[in-house]
């Protein structure tokens, strides 16, 4: 078994040579988290994206897909909380270049001071063994009381000071506790600024506050600023769903771990509007249902955990996330939230549009509740890929590097390959190619031997290798080989539609 942190490495470069994922403007060295997407990783993107919508959207009878700008109205996130709400205070050392969070090294300096103070009650406990009265020396020890006393009077200053806005006085803050930068070692430190997570640019050509906009950095409000418009238009009856995927933006302060954490990344979310009271019953079922979802794919049960919040967001009355054993471990991959009514009615009153449903089994207006299910197709992305990327040892003694994705997610459904170049045998896999193309993505190759060709195709995970030989020209058979066993089969070229889609429809999949 590869050792994860090799995993990790051994899928980036799988994943950049064989035209997956590469660095966003590799040429000029990259750009920190950010990636793109090549030739075979945009289709394994487009079929986990058709995956989601087919199975949310088009096999849910009530819930529709929209595709929002990714430009919003700025009063949308003064609404949501985000303008607000979605900053961390920051500074940067000079001298190491590195960027932190101020309040991150201030909480730090104090876990060193609590530390010191339980160094101070582990001694005296040893000391003065079972005489020792943990409470009273706590309380009269003047070693404790002094560090005591520093640790509520930072907590204070830092209080107030990020309360009041003062970077100044955080900035002091720091200066005074002497806090050094842990890859110089120097205190050459910058202003403290107060950082936005979203990305903000100016609409038109006038600059200033007024025209200041935003990048989105969740998908979620422009379902949530169209509630009533597909609802009146699309005559949808509560309890229904409205469905997006696309970009997101955040400027992420730590950003790494390939493409688990980007600053633009895209997801697929979920809102789904129902009856107050009727909210947990949903949750539970979005739960469960986004489970199955990703349990269907076949890459393994133990790959999933559930994760339910016992700490909420302040809109939430329930939340809990569905993680994934990465190659780093178990993290998040989609998120279930109950978020009650608070958005629509945020956009009530920012708007003053009433966002309301009128039930005519309760003969009542109300603002719906939200379940929402929301998941990151990048990380979804990792997630495939880690599962299905392995080394084979194979029973000759060679190894192989098999990708064993899912078929239908597969970027080549099949590869069509002529056994030489010559014989009229080219020809006829083309002709074959010609053919087999309006139902699956193909792929022909004729350069290399056999065996290094059906490695190629291992390696990119196509599930299926058709070889034409000699034999194909006088009774119209070809042998397919099967990825994942590696056995071949000779079948007529007239039945090789019905196996292939056997494999790979995603009806298969979609009602599994
Ligand atoms: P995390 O705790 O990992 O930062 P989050 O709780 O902020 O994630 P949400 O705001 O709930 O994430 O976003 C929903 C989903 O969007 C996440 O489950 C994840 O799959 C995806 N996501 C969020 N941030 C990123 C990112 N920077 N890069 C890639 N995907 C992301």
């Amino acid at each position: 078994m590869e050792q994860k942190e090799d995993l990790l490495k051994d899928i980036i470069s799988h994943a950049k040579e064989y035209g997956f994922v590469f660095p966003s403007s590799d040429i000029y060295d990259g750009l920190a988290a950010t990636y793109d997407y090549g030739q075979l990783g945009s289709e394994l993107k487009n079929n986990i994206k058709q995956y989601w919508w087919k199975s949310m959207v088009q096999m849910n009878e009530n819930i529709v897909g929209i595709d929002a700008a990714i430009f919003m109205h700025p009063t949308t996130w003064k609404a949501s909380g985000h303008v607000d709400a979605f900053n961390d205070p920051l500074i940067d050392n000079k001298d190491s270049k590195k960027r932190y969070r101020a309040d991150v090294l201030i909480e730090e300096h104090m876990e060193k001071i609590r530390q010191k103070i339980n160094k101070e009650v582990e001694k005296a406990s040893k000391k003065f063994a079972e005489a020792f009265d943990e409470a009273q020396f706590r309380a009269t020890n003047p070693n404790v009381l002094r560090n005591a006393e520093k640790i509520k009077e930072i907590e204070d200053r830092m209080r107030t000071t990020l309360e009041n806005n003062d970077l100044e006085g955080v900035k002091t803050l720091i200066e005074d506790l002497e806090i050094v930068c842990p890859i110089s070692g120097s205190r050459n430190w910058t202003e403290v600024r107060q950082f936005n997570l979203m990305f903000s640019t100016e609409l038109g050509s006038v600059a200033g506050d007024a025209s200041t906009i935003y990048l989105r950095p969740e998908t979620a409000q422009g379902i949530f600023v169209n509630f009533l418009n597909v609802q009146k238009s699309g005559r949808m009856k509560i309890p229904f769903g409205i469905a997006q995927i696309g970009k997101a933006f955040r400027n992420e302060i730590v950003a790494r771990q390939f493409i688990f954490r980007m600053r633009e990344f895209e997801q697929m979310e979920m809102q789904f509007f129902v009856r107050p009271g009727d909210e947990m019953k949903w949750y539970n079922h979005w739960k469960a249902a986004r489970l199955a979802w990703h349990k269907a794919l076949g890459l393994g049960d133990k790959y999933y955990r559930e994760h339910d919040h016992i700490k909420l967001a302040h809109y939430a009355n329930a939340a809990s996330d569905i993680e994934f054993d990465f190659p780093m471990g178990f993290k998040e991959l989609e998120g279930i939230h109950s978020r009650t009514d608070f958005d629509l009615k945020q956009h009530e009153q920012f708007s003053g549009k009433k966002l309301q449903y009128f039930d005519p089994e309760l003969n009542q207006n109300y603002v719906p509740y939200v379940v929402e299910t929301s998941v990151g197709l990048d990380r979804m992305f990792l997630a495939v890929m880690s599962a299905s990327f392995k080394n084979e040892k194979l029973e000759d003694g060679s190894e192989r590097a098999v990708l064993s994705l899912p078929a239908q997610l597969a970027p080549y459904k099949v590869a069509i390959m002529p056994l030489t170049k010559k014989d009229g045998l080219p020809e006829k896999a083309t002709e074959i190619l010609n053919d087999l193309r309006f139902d699956f993505n193909c792929q022909y190759d004729e350069k290399d031997s056999p065996g290094k060709r059906y490695r190629r195709q291992d390696a990119i995970g196509t599930p299926y290798c058709v070889m034409v030989d000699h034999q194909t020209l006088e009774d119209n058979t070809v042998t397919i080989r099967d990825r994942d066993t590696m056995l071949q089969e000779r079948v007529a070229i007239s039945e090789l539609r019905a196996k292939i889609d056997e494999k790979v429809s995603w009806r298969n999949l979609l009602s599994k």
